[in-house]
């Protein structure tokens, strides 16, 4: 450990391997290349670890930096679309707000899921841009719904770790919300824990830049990372999402348990909670009977294209349980 200024600072080292037959005097030169890999390799499953190069590894490392040209093309030419996905309030029925999800129709591969291409585009540090784009999108969008609208409804934008780490947020906010003029109360950001945890300081200080204008932040996929209290606590943020893992075994006894703990701390550090992944009526009349005022899932609605939201907003009628009301708009 080295004591620098503000405390220990551990080094780990990622070590990539190849090896070279040393009458093949072609390879030696590619040894190198192998090797480095490897090493890319290494960090990219967490870093601190060895990998051995294997002839696999140029293929998928092509594959990697084509879809990222690829997405970057999209992302010019008008190729990225959002989703959104109606965010319930559990006790009347209302549509609070959607959350934006991003999509993108691959040329040959078809409909690409976000979980396989936003890692590519963190890799490639594309996704700032892209996060920049998103949100330029969704406040445009929300603010021309709102307009139309008579109720208010926020529109929840997720946040990638780099555009915290840049220090991008805050000059991306400032612009969608100018552009857009959206009220800033109407826009909510999500973040994750562990798009935090590189540097709590750092976040935890662009954060407050943002909420100073008046956006909120969530945690998003809250119970899958560290979940630390202390986190939660220094974190300055107003929501808490509860990830789909506990909804969906929120009968089980175990489960149940977790879901009221997390729903009561939270209530106990004046958080709302969102519950994400709701796909059965008996889970939101549980979450609701718990106390939890809010969800979103299958259920209720899946993430719509633009127009659907456009075209429901009047008559979006949500499907009734035991002890849910629908109210119309
Ligand atoms: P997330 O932010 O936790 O979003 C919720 C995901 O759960 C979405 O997947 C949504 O379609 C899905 N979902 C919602 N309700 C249900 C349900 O009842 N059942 C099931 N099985 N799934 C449900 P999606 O759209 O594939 O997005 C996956 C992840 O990709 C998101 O997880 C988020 O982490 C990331 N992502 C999506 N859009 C963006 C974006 O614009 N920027 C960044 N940085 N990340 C994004
Ligand atoms: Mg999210
Ligand atoms: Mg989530």
């Amino acid at each position: 450990p080295f004591e620098l200024d503000d405390g220990p600072h551990v080094v780990h080292g990622s070590v990539g391997i190849a090896e070279v037959d040393e009458h093949d005097e072609h390879r030696h030169s590619a040894v190198f290349r192998d090797a480095e890999l490897a090493m890319y390799q290494a960090k990219r499953v967490g870093g601190n670890s060895i990998e051995i190069f294997a002839r696999d590894m140029h293929e998928r490392a092509r594959a990697r930096v084509e879809l990222a040209a690829q997405l970057r093309d999209a992302l010019e030419s008008g190729g990225l679309h959002l989703a959104y996905q109606p965010i319930v309030d559990l006790v009347d029925g209302r549509v609070v707000g959607y959350e934006a999800l991003l999509r993108w129709q691959h040329p040959v591969r078809g409909p690409m899921s976000p979980a396989e291409f936003i890692p590519i585009a963190e890799q490639s540090g594309l996704i700032v841009d892209i996060g920049e784009w998103v949100l330029r999108t969704a406040t445009k969008q929300l603010a021309e719904w709102q307009g139309t609208w008579q109720d208010q409804r926020y529109v929840s934008v997720n946040v990638a770790a780099s555009q915290l780490a840049t220090r991008a947020l805050v000059g991306q906010v400032r612009r969608a919300l100018g552009e857009s003029g959206l009220a800033p109360e109407r826009l909510l950001l999500e973040v994750t824990e562990s798009s935090l945890i590189d540097d709590i300081d750092g976040s935890v200080e662009q954060m407050q830049a943002v909420r100073a204008l008046g956006v909120r932040f969530a945690l998003d996929d809250f119970g899958t990372g560290y979940s630390s209290l202390s986190y939660l606590r220094r974190f300055p943020v107003d929501i808490v999402k509860v990830d789909k893992s506990f909804i969906d075994e929120i009968h089980e006894p175990d489960g149940t348990l977790l879901v009221r703990a997390i729903i009561n701390m939270a209530a106990s550090l004046r958080l709302s909670v969102v519950a994400e992944g709701i796909e059965a009526i008996d889970q939101a009349a549980s979450l609701q009977q718990f106390g939890c005022h809010l969800g979103q899932g299958y259920h209720f609605s899946r993430p719509m294209p633009v127009d659907d939201v456009a075209a429901n907003q009047r008559t979006f009628a949500l499907p009734v349980g035991p002890t849910l009301r629908v109210v119309g708009e």
